[in-house]
């Protein structure tokens, strides 16, 4: 009986292995010589970007979502690239490759890092970036999280937090670029349902988090998936990511963290 029921509830939500997706990548830092775990190497940055230019349509954000909302019909597998946080390596590193394919790309800036010293991207280097063409996306004001309620938050002070973190960022890079910031990255991932209210509140168009699967037309354009790049993807993973589908029914992927 189970298996019947399983069976019945698979076909009902199972997706055509032939429909295409679009895949959501994430980078932080792009470092000649790596530090952690989240860094991926010069090297196998600019490997990865040569796969996917024999390989794949590479697309903006924006055009991501004209597919996800079925403005326009998405016809090959795709791939949006993206930044979490603002280094200056994107700038330094990433970013002359990533003008040498002449590929699209996002950046979502917590918007005290530009405080934070020489780490940190300028605003200067978010301009050239935006000249060329990326678009910037706001990753809040100051990374915490947003998922959990401090002890020492009522719960108005944290509501009063989330508006913080969520429109004041959008309204600073507003102000600095002279253009309307539409989407946000949560910092870490990390989102519930008053988040993600207050997101919607707050006028963003779309949301990343770093749910590891592919994104098809008809997703909730409110909570996209993404999928980390770091110092362990091997060029075998690397490859695994946009060949291998890794979710199986539309209901892979529901869970929220
Ligand atoms: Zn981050």
């Amino acid at each position: 009986m189970l298996k019947i029921l399983i069976a019945v509830i698979s076909i009902g939500l199972s997706l055509n292995a032939a429909d295409p997706w679009i895949n959501i990548i994430l980078y932080h830092r792009v470092l000649v010589k790596t530090e952690a775990a989240y860094d991926v190497s010069v090297e196998d940055f600019e490997n990865q970007m040569e796969y996917l230019k024999a390989s794949y349509d590479i697309i903006s954000l924006s055009d991501a979502l004209d597919y996800i909302t079925r403005a326009k019909e998405l016809k090959n597998n795709s791939v949006v690239i993206t930044f979490d946080d603002g280094d200056v390596s994107i700038y330094n590193n990433a970013f002359p490759i990533l003008k040498k394919y002449r590929f699209p790309f996002s950046v979502f800036i917590y918007t005290n890092i530009v405080k934070e010293g020489p780490h940190a991207m300028k605003w200067n280097h978010m301009k050239q970036m935006l000249a060329y063409g990326a678009e910037i996306g706001s990753h809040s004001v100051s990374h915490g999280y947003l998922h959990k309620r401090l002890k020492e938050e009522s719960e108005e002070q944290y509501l009063a937090r989330l508006r913080h973190e969520l429109v004041d960022s959008k309204n600073l890079l507003e102000a600095e670029f002279g253009l309307p910031v539409r989407y946000f990255a949560y910092p870490y991932g990390r989102y519930n349902e008053t988040v993600k209210e207050e997101a919607n509140k707050a006028g963003y168009e779309a949301i990343l988090t770093v749910r590891g699967y592919e994104n098809f037309p008809g997703d909730d354009p409110m909570r996209l998936n993404r999928r980390v790049v770091q110092r362990s993807t091997t060029p075998e993973s690397f490859i695994k990511t946009f060949t291998v589908q890794q979710r199986k029914s539309l209901n892979d992927g529901d869970k929220d963290f």
